[in-house]
């Protein structure tokens, strides 16, 4: 048997085994600390190890998952905060104030884009919505020709 598989045991059978300063510390009824006292004493060294392995993991997990949540909200943050910068639509005005440049902001934590005007501000389309791609004036998806430059308005 394992230092693990006999804290299994003593848990699966009500004692609590903590690491205090003194060493190892056992709570629980009476009479099932005295069942298992021998076997604790013997394997007091072994115990102590494997709770400490066992704080070590869980300390890790949880550096861990803090840290990826950590990245997932600054990659977020960053997204929101950052247009993708002035693009142009290679002469097409795409608002009524006749500019040709635009800007997109990631929007639904990036699975959607937001169209405005660079010059005026005005709110042109989204050509992306949760995933999909929309037409919308814009380089990647308006036909160029007459009639299609103010699509999607
Ligand atoms: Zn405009």
């Amino acid at each position: 048997m394992t230092a693990r598989e006999l804290l299994d045991e003593l848990r699966q059978a009500g004692l609590s085994i903590s690491l205090t300063a003194e060493g190892l510390r056992v709570d629980g009824p009476a009479a099932i600390r005295e069942v298992f006292r021998e076997r604790i004493r013997a394997h007091k060294q072994e115990l102590i190890d494997a709770i400490r392995k066992e704080e070590w993991e869980r300390d890790e997990y949880q550096r861990r998952m803090s840290l990826a949540r950590l990245k997932e909200v600054v990659r977020e943050r960053l997204q929101r905060n950052r247009p993708e910068g002035k693009r142009s639509t290679n002469g097409v005005a795409i608002c009524p104030c006749g500019s040709t440049e635009y800007v997109d902001h990631p929007i639904h934590g990036g699975q959607s884009l937001r169209r405005d005007c660079a010059r005026c501000g005005r709110f042109i389309g989204f050509p992306l919505w949760y995933g999909v791609q929309r037409a919308i004036a814009g380089p990647e998806s308006a036909p160029r020709g007459p009639g299609k430059r103010l699509q999607g308005k």
